[in-house]
């Protein structure tokens, strides 16, 4: 596919290449919707098998931003960045000085932040050349780290599909199984735990299953069991895909609500849950506490706002549930359709 086509599938405006031999800067800006304003979203710093794939991963990431950023009614549209890790040997404070004088030339129009391969020092670095960067430390007056206020959101969600499908008014006893304690969850389960759940995870690293044992009392089985353990909620934290052909016939939840995105392998995926009775929250509305969190920077990090706008996560699942169970169309179907009555 050229670089228009992509863009016409996924409905695009711009997209921008930065190039700049001399620093060995390679990198795709997309932004795919400012009509709720300017466009929002990370800078991601990975390899490429090649330049045909970072195009694709900025496109597709930024679309994302965009329907996260609507369904949590932040006045943002979506964005991405993806910077091509070089090759050869770089200076990396120099490349991203670049990147940071390219981000200033688009005016506004695009604010970058973290995202895999980027941290809280590199946004840093981007601040002293523009001010269109959010997800700066606690102590320079940004929002700092995201993952609890994802995680805050997620037991929100997870909170409201357990009403739904349980008609259960809290989480007290509730089984969750929780897959991958990284960040977000870690502080999901602690989180859960505080709320009266009862915890199974399971991490590929260990010691990160070890701690939050210790911590919260979860019981710990192994990365290839945690998605076919008996439970009422399975919460995947880890990577996306979560959901695919295998995993399915093994799930014994009565819903499905985490942080990792895209947890759905296909559409279809989300469809075959639908029909076998489970409930799935959509990942971009339940995970978007961060966004939530990183987006009050731009008007002035206030975390008592930022916690406000991510309790109301609740609301947004519990509002697509009802029309999912009402209509009888699948959750994902419902929150792609309610983000297409937001932008219009
Ligand atoms: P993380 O890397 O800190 O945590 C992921 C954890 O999953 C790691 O501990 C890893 O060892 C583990 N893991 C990997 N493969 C696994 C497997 N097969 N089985 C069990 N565990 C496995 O990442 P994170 O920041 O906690 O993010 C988790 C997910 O949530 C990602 O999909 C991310 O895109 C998404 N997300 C994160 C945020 C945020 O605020 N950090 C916001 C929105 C969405």
């Amino acid at each position: 596919m050229t670089i228009f086509e992509s863009m016409s599938t996924y409905g695009y405006g711009e997209t921008h290449l930065v190039r700049d031999e001399r620093v060995h800067l390679r990198a795709v800006v997309a932004i795919h919707d400012s009509r709720r304003g300017p466009a929002l979203g990370g800078c991601r710093f990975v390899s490429y098998m090649n330049e045909e794939a970072a195009v694709t991963d900025a496109l597709r990431l930024a679309r994302a931003m965009t329907f996260k950023a609507a369904l949590a009614k932040l006045p943002h549209g979506g964005g991405k960045s993806v910077i091509l890790a070089p090759t050869v040997e770089y200076d990396r404070s120099a490349l991203l000085a670049r990147f940071a004088e390219f981000i200033d030339d688009l005016g506004g129009r695009y604010i970058t932040a973290e995202d895999a391969g980027t941290g809280i020092a590199d946004m840093e670095l981007i601040r002293a050349r523009t001010k269109h960067v959010v997800g700066l430390s606690a102590e320079r007056g940004g929002s700092g780290d995201p993952s609890p206020f994802t995680a805050l959101g997620v037991r929100r969600g997870i909170e409201a599909c357990v009403a739904i499908a349980l008609g259960k008014p809290s989480l007290q006893g509730v089984h969750v199984a929780v897959q991958g304690v990284g960040n977000v969850g870690y502080h999901l389960c602690k989180e859960l735990a505080t709320a009266g759940a009862r915890l199974t995870c399971a991490d590929v690293r260990d010691d990160l299953a070890k701690t939050v044992a210790a911590e919260f009392g979860a019981a710990v089985v192994s990365a290839a069991e945690i998605h076919r353990t008996e439970c009422d909620v399975y919460a995947p934290c880890a990577l996306g895909g979560a959901i695919n052909d295998r995993t399915l016939p093994q799930l014994k939840c009565r819903v499905v609500a985490g942080a990792a995105n895209n947890q759905l392998a296909s559409e279809e995926c989300g469809t075959v849950l639908h029909e076998k009775g489970v409930l799935y929250a959509p990942d971009y509305a339940i995970n978007a506490g961060g966004l939530i969190n990183v987006a009050q920077e731009v008007a002035g990090y206030d975390a008592e706002i930022s916690r406000k706008r991510t309790l109301a996560i609740h609301g947004t699942i519990l509002e697509i549930a009802q029309r999912s169970r009402r209509d009888n169309v699948p959750p994902q179907q419902v929150a792609d359709a309610w983000v297409r009555e937001i932008l219009g």
